[in-house]
């Protein structure tokens, strides 16, 4: 069972996890217009649009014929996190009078593309991201959902305005504790251990392990941490830097039997010092504090890594902390309440 809000969704209730239940009142489409298309895969074509009623930019994401029931749970996902911190937010959602098309109106994000954003983050920058993100999980979790495609490419990052947003919620969904979920989820460079070897009660803690692979290709500049070339070569990159014999003691403690015919899995392999990835380059980011919070969140046992939560209470976010609680007082102040 996962170790924080396991029980939310039973608190909060039918009305709030049930997404095959819930009536969606759709808006025609005329209302928006498409400027140019900004990405696409393999669940939807997403473009940059209008709001012709207020003029405002928006993003129109168009989804690709799937089960109904998949499409609900995205807009139920997202009806209930808009707001939080982070979160893309949802503006409307759309079906054309052919019934075809189901299209979502987003918040737009400026985005840089991550591939060419990461090279150049500083230290203070991967900081200050890293915690954007940590807070939008946490608040995501602690809502009982689960978004299980963290990667790059669903983080938008808004450099010159330093703003971050989580996007892509079509894997998402609502934690129930002793469920089993489906392991064909995320993506295979940011898939955790457990989706590798079959683990099917995971819970908002795979999220966690996501965060840990791109806070490693951050710090490291590596442009992905684990690059397998399929899930069991993934696997194989795993163990050979986590080492062989923690892996052991995992699969034991959750009685996971774990099969494979693929030889280099049933070698011994031993545990890389984190400072063996540090090179000249990238040395002024692994500073002890980053490489201490990254072995805390690429832990093989999900129970072991840190919360979003606990994350943003590491020492390494010291400075980010401070400079959030500084940003309150002087609005505060700003706003005349505690000036002397
Ligand atoms: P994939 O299968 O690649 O994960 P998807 O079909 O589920 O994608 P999204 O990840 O939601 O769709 O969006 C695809 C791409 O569209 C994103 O990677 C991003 O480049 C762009 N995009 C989506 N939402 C926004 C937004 N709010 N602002 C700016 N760009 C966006
Ligand atoms: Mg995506």
């Amino acid at each position: 069972m996962a170790r924080v809000y396991a029980d939310i969704n039973a608190t909060l209730g039918e009305s709030w996890y049930d997404y095959d239940k819930f009536n969606i009142d759709w808006s025609p489409p005329e209302r928006y217009e498409i400027v140019r298309r900004v990405g696409g895969g393999k669940y939807s074509e997403v473009f940059e649009g209008v709001d012709m009623v207020n003029h405002e930019q928006c993003v129109i994401k168009v989804l690709k014929p799937v089960a109904a029931k998949k499409i609900k749970r995205e807009i139920k996902v997202l009806r209930n996190l808009t707001g939080g911190p982070n979160v893309v937010a949802l503006l409307d959602v759309v079906l054309d009078s052919s019934c075809r098309y189901h299209s979502l109106i987003m918040e737009y994000v400026e985005n840089i593309e991550w591939k060419q954003l990461y090279p150049r983050l500083t230290e203070s920058d991967i900081k200050h991201y890293t915690f954007q993100l940590l807070k939008a999980l946490d608040f995501v979790h602690s809502h009982g959902i689960m978004h299980r495609d963290v990667k790059p490419g669903n983080v938008m990052v808004d450099y010159q305005h330093r703003k971050l947003r989580l996007i892509d919620w079509g894997l998402a969904e609502f934690y129930h504790p002793g469920t089993d979920y489906h392991i064909r989820v995320g993506s295979r460079y940011y898939k955790a251990p457990e989706l590798l070897v079959g683990y099917k009660q995971y819970d908002y803690s795979l999220d966690m392990w996501s965060v840990g692979c791109m806070f490693a290709s951050m710090i490291f500049r590596r442009e992905h941490f684990f690059r397998g070339t399929d899930n069991n070569d993934q696997l194989l990159r795993i163990l050979k830097t986590l080492g062989t014999e923690q892996f052991d003691i995992y699969l034991r403690r959750y009685g996971v039997h774990f099969e494979t015919d693929f030889e280099a899995l049933l070698t011994n392999y031993a545990k890389l010092p984190w400072s063996r990835f540090i090179t000249a380059d990238n040395q002024p980011q692994a500073s002890a504090e980053a490489l201490d919070l990254l072995d805390h969140l690429l832990k093989y046992d999900h129970r072991e890594r840190l919360t979003a939560r606990e994350a943003q209470g590491h020492v390494y976010f010291n400075s980010v902390r401070l400079e959030a609680a500084s940003t309150k007082v002087e609005s505060v102040n700003d706003s005349g309440f505690s000036s002397t």
